[in-house]
């Protein structure tokens, strides 16, 4: 059997349109659309009988019913589903009808063929559809993670456009204390702010047991520069509470779901930040981000520089501070789970490494103390000891009570490499 006959025989199974049966032999010739090897075929058959040639009605065909002529309306349906949304990758997924595919292993077996010989009606939507899209648009098809996936339900009649999130990476620095990093909804009523009919009194009525936090205060402005339908914020870790973000700053990504803009003038969205933030937090360093960056920062080994505010319960001297400083340089913490952390956390013993210390005595009950250790170092516990829990401690080596009585947050960097990894940013 050569193809001619089988596109002959192919074409006698009632009206086929030049995409069904060029789609047939789509593993043939390569730089042909399906269409043109459909119409090739029937017009070689002809020749070979010396026959009229017979044009086939996309519209009539029994195998796509028609479908094969709708590539420019579905393409047009789709960029309309989009229109307020600006993209610059989009991919196309199409639904093919039971009932098509059925016919497609149909007109396959006239001819013996495997079911799924040459393409699939569903590969060739995509294709179609998805090049007239580019047309229109000016978009690429990107298959990994476009900022636009449309869905052409064929059986359904519809098109479905989702939206994915946008991302801007940046560093916080929190400057007042008592400023949760994200918000904190009240336990009391479930963040409803109500108990029954009365407002709770727990958090008066707010829903929240802390009026502002580092994303409620940052979050939003990128939602709405970005006009999208909600925001996520992502940090790099947390500090407590009451301890405040100095210096260079805290790694955040913020999520847009649904954003219609996407290449927002950073700088500008830094300054309506800052403003709408109003000293509490300040951002800087914005970039537009890939979506791997939200589990770069939520990822990346970090180190953390802290700045702690010492009280003793005795008189140190200079020299005995100076020297238990010495010995937290370089040393291995071993320290129990506080006893301040969620008691739901399983309790375990685990140690951390201090990279550096320095600090001096404010007078003989006060010291202010900095410390760089590996993330996870319990950097209260490591000054007060935390009852015999962290070994060695501050407390422990001087032989005195100590405990931190605020503190600030310096730094967070990278273990290996830093965070502003090129290949991570837009
Ligand atoms: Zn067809
Ligand atoms: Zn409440």
């Amino acid at each position: 059997m050569t193809i001619l006959d089988d596109a002959r025989r192919l074409a006698a199974t009632g009206p086929v349109c030049d995409a069904c049966l060029g789609r047939v032999f789509a593993d043939r010739s390569f730089g042909l659309t399906n269409a043109e090897r459909g119409r090739s075929l029937r017009v070689a058959v002809a020749l070979d009988e010396d026959a009229d040639f017979d044009p086939v009605d996309t519209t009539d065909c029994w195998v796509c019913e028609g479908r094969c002529a709708e590539f420019d309306d579905w393409a047009e349906r789709a960029v309309e589903s989009v229109a307020d949304v600006a993209f610059d990758t989009y991919q196309v997924g199409t639904r093919t009808p039971p009932l098509i595919e059925e016919n497609e292993r149909l007109l396959r077996e006239e001819i013996g063929a495997d079911p799924d010989a040459g393409e699939p009606f569903k590969m060739e939507f995509n294709r179609e559809v998805g090049k007239r899209i580019g047309r229109l648009t000016d978009a690429e098809v990107d298959f990994d993670r476009p900022h636009v996936q449309f869905v052409l339900d064929v059986e359904d009649d519809r098109v479905e456009a989702t939206v994915n999130s946008a991302f801007v990476y940046g560093r916080y620095r929190k400057l007042e204390r008592d400023i949760p990093q994200t918000e904190w909804p009240c336990r009391e009523c479930d963040g409803s702010g109500r108990q029954g009919r009365e407002p709770c009194d727990h958090c008066d009525g707010t829903g929240y047991l802390y009026e502002r936090s580092v994303e409620q205060l940052v979050a939003p402005v990128v939602e709405d520069v970005m006009d999208g339908v909600d925001a996520l914020f992502h940090g790099a870790g947390r500090e407590d509470v009451d301890a405040r973000m100095l210096d260079t700053g805290r790694p955040f990504v913020v999520e847009v779901k649904e954003p219609r803009r996407r290449h927002v003038d950073v700088d500008r969205l830094e300054s309506d930040i800052n403003a709408f933030a109003d000293g509490a937090v300040e951002v800087t360093g914005l970039r537009l981000a890939t979506y791997e960056m939200v589990e770069r920062v939520k990822g990346l080994d970090a180190s953390k520089t802290y700045r702690a505010a010492v009280e003793f319960d005795d008189p140190v001297d200079a020299d005995a501070l100076a020297a238990a400083l010495d010995e937290l340089d370089g040393a291995t913490i071993e320290q129990y789970t506080p006893r301040r952390v969620d008691h739901r956390r399983a309790n375990l013993t685990r140690t951390r490494e201090v990279y550096g210390t320095a600090g001096e005595l404010d007078d003989p009950r006060h010291a202010t103390v900095e410390i760089h250790g590996a993330g996870g170092l319990y950097v209260k516990e490591l000054v007060s000891g935390d009852e015999g829990r962290t070994e060695p401690s501050l407390a422990g080596l001087l032989g005195v009570g100590a405990r931190v009585t605020a503190l600030d947050v310096l730094a967070v960097e990278g273990e290996d490499e830093p965070f502003e990894d090129e290949d991570y940013f837009l």
